[in-house]
C-alpha cells in the first residue's frame, strides 16, 4: 500500500496528517501528490470528496516549505482560486490543518467579510492566499495585496468559477500573476470552455482524472420518489420520522424554496438551517457549524452555497427539487459518500422534472429506483420514459394520481401551513424555476413511513 511518505511528503506534514487520521493517501492524492512535488503544471479531473484539496495542498505546504522566504509585504507566495466563500474558507483550513507543524501563514478572503479584516491579514505579507475571483480583484484595486510574486497557482473548481461568471474575472487574475509559475487546474468536468480556460492558464501539464462522475453515484445508495409538486414538503416530514436520517442535506432549487422549506421544516418541529446566497456570511457560517456539530440535522441549502461544503457523516441527500443539470445531481449526491464511505441519495421527482431524471439516469448510466410512498405519484411507465420530447409537450403524460389524501392532522402544523399559502405554491415555484440552462400531517414525532416495496422502473429508453 502506497503511503505519503513514499509520495515523498516531508516530515510535519506527514505528523500533521497523522494527527488528522489519513492513514493512506486517496488515488488523486496519489497521483497529484509526485507530480506537484516536482513543480509541474497540473490538470486534475476530480471532484470534491475525492480528497482533492490535500492532493494539491500537502504538496504546495511541502514546496513552500522546503524553499523557505519572505513573501514580501502585501505579497503571497501561492495563490488559490475557489468560486465560494465556504470553499474557499475549508480550503484555508485545510492548509492550516495540513500546515500546522510548519509555521507558515495563510490568510482568505472572500465577498461579504470585512475588507479592513483582510487588508490587515495582508499587510505583512503570506504564504498562502486563498480566495474567492472578485473579491480578490477588489483587493489588487485597493493595492492591499499584488500577485507578481505568485510561485504557486490554483484554480479549484474551475468548472463551477465559470458556470458562475469568473470567466472575466480569471482571465484579468492570469495577467497579474508572474508567467513563470506553477500551476494547477482542477475541475469535476472537462467541457470543452473549460480545457480551453485550462489552455490558457497551464504550460506543458500533466494529467490526472480520478472517480468519473458515474462511480461516485454508484457507492450511493439512490431512491427517487415520484410526488406531485405540492407534496413534497409533506413527504420530506413523512420521510424524516426514519432515525436513520440523522444528518441530511436537503437541496432546494431556489433561495425562497430553501427558506420556505426550512420555515415549514422548523414550524413542524425539526431542527434545520437553511444556507444560500441571501444570507449574511455570519448567518451562513453559524448555520454550517450548527450542521456540522450535530445541532442542526438538517441544512437546506441551494446549488451554489452548497458548493465545497465538508460535512462529513452525512447520512442523507435529499433533493427536494431535482438539479437542471445532471452533473449537479452527481455532485449532491457526492455529499454523502465521503472519503469513500456510502449514503443515501433520495430525490424527489415532480411530474415536470422527469426529463430532468432521464438526463440523469442517461449520465450516470444506471436507472435510479423507485421508491414508493404513500405521496407517490404513479412512476412514469416505461413508454413515458422515450427520448425528451420537444418543448411544452414534456408534459404530456400527466402522471396518474391516487384518490386525494388528508391533508392535515396536527393543527399546529396545520395553520401554519396555511399561513404560509401552501396552495400558492406551486405557481410560486414554478415562476421561480429555471430553464435547462442559465391524510397526515408528518412530525418527527410520529412513527417512521412505511414504504412499499421498492421497484425498480421498467426497462424503456434509459
Ligand atoms: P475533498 O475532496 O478535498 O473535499 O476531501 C474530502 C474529505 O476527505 C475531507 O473531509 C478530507 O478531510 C478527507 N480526506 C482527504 N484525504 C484523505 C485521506 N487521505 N484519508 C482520509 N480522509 C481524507
Amino acid at each position: 500500500m502506497t503511503t505519503f511518505q513514499d509520495l515523498g511528503v516531508s516530515a510535519p506534514i506527514l505528523k500533521a496528517l497523522a494527527a488528522d487520521g489519513y492513514t493512506a493517501p486517496t488515488p488523486i492524492q496519489q497521483q497529484a501528490i509526485p507530480i506537484v512535488l516536482k513543480g509541474r503544471d497540473l490538470i486534475g479531473l476530480a471532484q470534491t470528496g475525492t480528497g482533492k484539496t490535500a492532493a494539491f495542498a500537502v504538496p504546495m505546504l511541502d514546496r513552500l516549505h522546503q524553499a523557505r522566504k519572505h513573501a514580501g509585504e502585501k505579497s503571497c507566495r501561492a495563490l488559490v482560486l475557489a468560486p465560494t466563500r465556504e470553499l474557499a474558507a475549508q480550503i484555508g483550513d485545510s492548509f492550516r490543518a495540513y500546515g500546522r507543524f510548519l509555521g507558515l501563514s495563510v490568510a482568505v478572503v472572500f465577498g461579504g467579510a470585512s475588507m479592513f479584516k483582510q487588508k490587515q491579514a495582508l499587510y505583512r505579507g503570506v504564504d498562502v492566499l486563498v480566495a474567492t475571483p472578485g473579491r480578490l480583484l477588489d483587493h489588487v484595486a485597493q493595492r492591499s495585496v499584488r500577485l507578481d510574486a505568485v510561485e504557486i497557482l490554483v484554480l479549484d473548481e474551475a468548472d463551477h468559477m465559470l458556470d458562475m461568471g469568473f470567466i472575466h474575472d480569471l482571465k484579468r487574475i492570469a495577467k497579474l500573476v508572474p508567467v513563470k509559475r506553477q500551476t494547477l487546474f482542477f475541475s469535476a468536468t472537462m467541457p470543452a470552455p473549460i480545457a480551453e480556460l485550462a489552455g490558457q492558464f497551464l504550460q506543458d501539464a500533466e494529467r490526472v482524472a480520478v472517480t468519473p462522475p458515474s462511480t461516485t453515484a454508484e457507492r450511493v445508495e439512490q431512491a427517487v420518489v415520484h410526488v406531485d409538486q405540492m407534496k413534497k414538503q409533506d413527504l420530506l416530514h413523512a420521510l424524516l420520522a426514519d432515525k436513520t436520517i440523522t444528518r441530511a442535506l436537503v437541496f432546494a432549487r431556489t433561495k425562497h424554496g430553501a427558506d420556505r422549506v426550512m420555515r415549514k421544516l422548523e414550524s413542524a418541529g425539526f431542527d434545520a438551517e437553511a444556507i444560500h446566497g441571501n444570507k449574511s456570511q455570519g448567518q451562513r457560517t453559524r448555520a454550517l457549524e450548527a450542521f456540522k456539530k450535530g445541532q442542526a440535522r438538517l441544512l437546506v441549502a441551494t446549488e451554489i452555497a452548497a458548493r465545497g461544503i465538508d460535512v462529513d457523516d452525512v447520512s442523507h441527500v435529499i433533493n427536494y427539487d431535482l438539479p437542471n443539470v445532471p452533473e449537479q445531481y452527481v455532485h449532491r449526491i457526492g455529499r454523502t459518500a465521503r472519503a469513500g464511505q456510502g449514503g443515501v441519495a433520495i430525490s424527489f421527482c415532480a411530474p415536470d422534472e422527469r426529463a430532468y431524471l432521464r438526463d440523469i439516469e442517461r449520465l450516470t448510466k444506471q436507472a435510479v429506483p423507485v421508491l414508493e410512498t404513500d405521496y407517490s405519484l404513479a412512476a412514469p411507465r416505461a413508454d413515458e420514459r422515450a427520448p425528451r420530447p420537444k418543448g411544452p409537450a414534456q408534459r404530456a403524460h400527466p402522471a396518474r394520481k391516487r384518490a386525494p389524501q388528508k391533508h392535515h392532522a396536527s393543527e399546529a402544523h396545520g395553520k401554519a401551513h396555511a399561513k404560509q399559502g401552501h396552495g400558492a405554491q406551486r405557481g410560486r415555484d414554478e415562476g421561480d424555476r429555471r430553464d435547462r440552462k442559465g391524510n397526515s400531517v408528518w412530525s418527527n414525532a410520529g412513527a417512521p413511513p412505511k414504504y412499499r416495496k421498492q421497484r425498480k422502473p421498467q426497462g424503456g429508453q434509459r
